[in-house]
């Protein structure tokens, strides 16, 4: 262990090599005793873009709350908390180490007190925006315009596609659109801080993109822009400079000095602190896609079709063209909200019938629903007993699928009191333990951390290989749907009105239909061969466009 925490590390995969030092006196705040504890702070630098990624439980959103001024910090000592003047005091005393650079937290600090900045944050859960708001008229039209005074709300409305639900009561607004909303309120206000945690739930690639675009927009030379993101392309492309945390969930955090957002992003996912000569976690995240296939001596020896079928929902028309696929074979459906892809899921599945007389072959599914609302009484044990018994007791079941998902930290909690990120690892294990052909898995990466992406997405790729079986996956963040994807489904056409469900096809040609669509080119990091998003009308974003080649350089 690391000899901070007295028990046994409950987040087995991370060994602390060479803690720094003087941790102890970078304490920045503490809930309690026994509890949480943050050390050090992200500083945020006027007229730039301040991303932070890390674990969840890591403090990210408590470093957050205490930069907006709604937390101050008590240094550690919860039952005695100091006032400002000794933070400040605090905070310009650790300036002379080396994690900190200019500009400095405690200007931040004085700032926020003297100039009374104004904060405002786009919560980490949307969810629960439409109980805490008040008042009579809670129309989106209403909410958004009586905040504006940045002059932009016209804008914001336009390039986070509120337009059409302006009118419309907040209580009735699904996930994407309640995050949208979330968004714009934010963007609209006149604020000397702009923070978001989380803003690309619930959204798809292009909905992602735009939001970052409005983000971006809010930069100017004296005000702050913050922002927690998971899906680490839109990280990297939202921020100008990136902060790590890292440390162990739920019991301590620790800031990293800033670094450029390639080598932020490259060290979270390295696991490793070259400055600090510090390593926070034992193996290295990479994303070579032949390292896939290198694993897994592919034999596809069964071939399955679906038929051309269409569909009628109200007013939105779906269009599916036949497909064929094997097994060992995960497909991704790349689409934009309201495209489909939850339809054509439960077409596959039985669970809709065709308006056309197209027969769907009679297939074993196993499907994780895209929302998942836990009813089940009783621990996680009870119900992995009551509905996969089989596959919970099987060793390769445990070594393949459950252990990696870290299950065993909250396999005797109650169901209903999970987070949302331990519920989506719970509907992953269920769905994978369920005795079937064909695996529908819908948004496996909602609620996860970007860690927990990958491992997720191994843990998928591994056990579909291994067993043999097909996987059809919906999943907006591109890190991992290029990961998981053998193949593609790119859905086209008018979200919510008129769609079309193309055959699957290569991950190359698809990504490349999908991407070109979007007007977006991705390259490769050298280093762990993540994709990037190119900055637009970049010269490597034209070279890439003129050659038609929007998934990679070459
Ligand atoms: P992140 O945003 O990185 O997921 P948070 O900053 O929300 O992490 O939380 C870090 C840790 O602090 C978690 O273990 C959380 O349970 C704990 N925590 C958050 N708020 C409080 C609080 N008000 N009192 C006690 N513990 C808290
Ligand atoms: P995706 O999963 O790609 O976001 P969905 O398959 O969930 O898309 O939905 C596609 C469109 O069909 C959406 O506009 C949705 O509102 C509409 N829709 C879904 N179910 C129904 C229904 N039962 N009645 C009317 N419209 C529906
Ligand atoms: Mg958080
Ligand atoms: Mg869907």
């Amino acid at each position: 262990g690391c000899g901070i925490c007295p028990k046994k590390c409950p987040f087995d995969a991370i060994t602390i090599i060479n803690l720094p030092t003087n941790l102890e006196s970078q304490v920045t705040h503490r809930y309690g005793p026994n509890s949480f504890k943050l050390h050090r702070l992200p500083m945020p630098r006027p007229g730039q873009v301040l991303g932070l990624v890390g674990t969840n439980g890591i403090g990210k959103s408590t470093a957050l709350k205490i930069l907006s001024g709604k937390l101050k910090p008590n240094l550690g000592r919860h039952d005695n908390p100091p006032d400002w003047e000794d933070v400040i005091k605090h905070f310009r005393g650790s300036e002379l180490q080396s994690w900190s650079s200019p500009p400095h937290s405690a200007d931040y600090f004085t700032k926020l007190l003297e100039d009374d900045l104004k904060a405002v944050v786009k919560p980490q859960y949307v969810d629960q925006i439409p109980k805490a708001v008040r008042g009579p008229d809670k129309s989106v039209r209403h909410l958004i315009e009586s905040r504006a005074s940045l002059g932009n709300a016209d804008d914001v409305v336009k390039v986070l596609e509120l337009g059409h639900i302006m009118d419309r009561d907040i209580t009735l607004l699904s996930g994407g659109e309640l995050q949208r909303f979330a968004i714009g309120t934010v963007c609209v206000q006149k604020a000397d801080v702009y923070m978001f945690d989380e803003p690309s739930s619930y959204l798809d690639v292009k909905q992602r993109l735009s939001a970052a675009q409005i983000i971006r927009s809010l930069l100017r030379d004296d005000d702050y822009v913050i922002v927690v993101e998971h899906d680490l392309s839109v990280l990297d492309y939202l921020s100008d400079y990136i902060c790590v945390l890292y440390g162990k969930p739920a019991i301590y955090g620790v800031v990293t000095m800033p670094y450029s957002v390639r080598e932020g992003i490259n060290i979270f996912l390295d696991g490793h602190i070259p400055t600090e000569n510090l390593r926070f976690r034992d193996e290295s995240l990479t994303f070579r896609i032949a390292e896939s296939a290198d694993d897994f001596a592919i034999d596809r020896s069964r071939a399955f079709a679906y038929p051309k079928m269409e569909k009628r929902l109200g007013n939105f028309r779906l269009r599916i063209d036949a497909g064929e696929f094997t097994d060992s074979e995960i497909i991704v459906m790349m689409g934009e909200n309201g495209t489909g892809k939850t339809t054509f899921c439960r077409l596959l599945a039985g669970a809709l019938k065709p308006d056309s007389k197209a027969n769907v072959p009679d297939m074993r599914i196993s499907m994780k629903p895209q929302t998942i609302t836990p009813k089940f009484e009783g621990t996680v044990r009870q119900l992995f007993f009551k509905r996969i018994k089989q596959a919970f007791l099987s060793p390769q079941f445990q070594t393949d699928v459950v252990k990696p998902l870290k299950l065993d930290d909250f396999i005797d909690q109650e169901v209903k009191n999970l987070s949302g990120g331990e519920l989506q690892r719970v509907a992953i294990v269920l769905s994978l333990g369920m005795p079937a052909d064909i695996y529908l898995i819908d948004e496996p990466s909602a609620y996860l951390d970007s860690e927990q992406r990958i491992i997720a997405s191994r843990v998928i790729k591994r056990f579909i290989m291994h067993s043999k079986k097909t996987a059809f996956i919906v999943e907006h963040d591109f890190i991992m749907a290029t990961y998981l994807a053998d193949r593609v489904i790119v859905f086209d056409g008018k979200p919510g009105l008129d769609s079309h469900a193309n055959r699957p096809e290569s991950l190359l040609t698809g990504c490349n239909a999908f991407l070109k669509n979007l007007d977006v080119t991705f390259r490769r990091d050298p280093t762990n061969y993540r994709p990037r998003i190119n900055k637009l009308g970049s010269q490597l974003d034209q070279e890439q466009k003129l050659g038609g080649n929007y998934a990679s350089p070459t």
